[in-house]
């Protein structure tokens, strides 16, 4: 059934409201914002994604944490599993900032990396 849907894409700081016009995930318009909001649209509607930054606990460090983030959008309804997932992670220091602390989370392909260098204390 066809209805409208109004979605604020986050492609751009700009953070256009977007009047979808949709059959479930067959997007059939898109008022207002551009190219990349529409493909926005389309993706949010089918395949939902998120950058996610989060933090894993490192043992003999200065901090006992360091910032880590996904290498590229997370899928959404994942996010929770993968908080958990994170959860149960323990590094060890030294961690150089750059580096893959998980491969692979949740066999989803997406690597998790640390975002800082975390000394050992
Ligand atoms: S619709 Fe285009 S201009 Fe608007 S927030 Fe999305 S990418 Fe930016």
């Amino acid at each position: 059934m066809e209805e409208i849907t109004k979605m604020i894409c986050i492609t751009c700081p700009k953070g256009c409201t977007l009047d979808v016009t949709h059959d479930g995930q067959v997007v059939l318009k898109v008022d207002k914002g551009c190219k990349r909001g529409a493909e926005y649209v389309q993706r949010e509607l089918t395949d939902p994604r998120r950058m996610v930054a989060s933090t894993i606990l490192v043992e003999g460090g200065i901090h006992p944490l360091v910032p880590v983030y996904t290498e590229a959008p997370f899928p959404k309804p994942r996010i929770r599993e993968l908080m958990v997932e994170l959860r149960r992670v323990k590094l060890k220091a030294p961690v150089q900032g750059g580096s893959v602390v998980l491969a692979d989370a949740l066999g989803t392909g997406i690597n998790i990396i640390a975002s800082r260098d975390m000394a050992e204390d």
